[in-house]
């Protein structure tokens, strides 16, 4: 028996650090949307007593460092369930190291998955407070859709779903290690505070041109990008109504009400990005595929 799910990305509208707490992990402010890039999680009931794990890409973990091996063991962990053997096979779509989640989603993919192989009958929240113990994005990658997350991203609230849009991602070919990206902020600190009343007051009314004035990442004050000025001069020379880094970078997004303006711009940007494309908000996190 197999189990398939869809493991959608995700963008920052916003992302705000309000402090580094002292345990050593930062107390967030985010606003997170999910969008239509995702990877294809497939988990299937087998007899090797392990958790096992293909993937069509060979530039990730296949043991027990991939966070889709981790989310299996602690789904079994937390359930006390037995293991008799799983096989996770990832179909990778979203850019790795690139500030989408990627990992997360795929942490998330395995717990909704495995909630359904074993018949475990788990809440979101039950799901999300196992996927927590992995990684802070975890829990918005099982609910997702258009969600205010705080604390250390697990603390989520709904806000408004964004309006139909489209939206262009571009990962310029350079990576960044989140790490350092947040022991650079403990050094640094900022210089910008977003405008979160703002942000929440554009989120209430759904007005996208005022959403995505207020679109903000203080990772951008001291995180710098390849390409990252050209990608944007593109983005706003193609109409784009907003444009902005998503997590801890590299990818920069911008979001459009037109198509054809989105399409265009992803053309243009081919030769400042090894991953483009053009997408648009989806309602979920996971979505399990009958
Ligand atoms: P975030 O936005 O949550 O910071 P990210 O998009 O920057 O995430 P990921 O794609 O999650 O980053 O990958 C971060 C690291 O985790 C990579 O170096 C990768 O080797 C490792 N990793 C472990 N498991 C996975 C997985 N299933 N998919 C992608 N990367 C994984």
């Amino acid at each position: 028996m197999e189990i398939k799910v869809k493991a959608y990305a995700k963008i920052n509208l916003m992302l705000d650090i309000i402090y580094r707490r002292t345990d050593g992990y930062h107390d967030l402010f985010m606003i997170m949307q999910s969008i239509g890039i995702y990877d294809t999680v497939t988990v299937t009931a087998t007899k090797s007593k392990k958790i096992t794990i293909t993937c069509n890409i060979d530039d990730i973990p296949l043991d027990e460092h991939n966070i889709a091996y981790k989310a299996a063991a602690a789904f079994f962990d937390s359930t006390k369930i037995k293991n008799k053997g799983v096989n996770i096979d990832i179909v990778k779509r979203i850019p790795h190291a690139a500030g989408m989640a990627g990992g997360s989603a795929d942490g998330a993919g395995v717990l909704v998955a495995l909630n359904e192989l074993t018949g475990a009958g788990l809440s979101d929240d039950e799901l999300c407070a196992i996927g927590v113990k992995i990684g802070a994005d975890v829990p918005f990658c099982i609910k997702g859709g258009t969600l205010l997350a705080q604390g250390i991203g697990d603390v989520l609230n709904k806000v408004k779903p964004l309006k139909k849009c489209y939206i262009v991602i571009a990962k310029p070919d350079c990576s960044v290690n989140t790490a350092s990206a947040y022991k650079q902020f403990d050094e640094c600190g900022k210089v910008h505070t977003p405008d979160k009343l703002g942000m929440l007051y554009a989120m209430q009314g759904r007005d996208l041109k005022e959403i995505c004035s207020k679109m903000e990442n203080v990772f951008e004050q001291f995180i710098a990008v390849e390409n990252k000025v050209e990608i944007k001069d593109i983005m706003r020379a193609n109409a784009a109504l907003g444009v902005c880094m998503s997590g801890s970078g590299p990818t920069v997004f911008g979001i459009f009400d037109n198509k054809d303006s989105a399409e265009k711009c992803a053309l243009e940007l081919k030769p400042l990005a090894k991953d483009i494309a053009v997408t648009s908000p989806v309602s979920k996190g996971c979505r399990i595929v009958k």
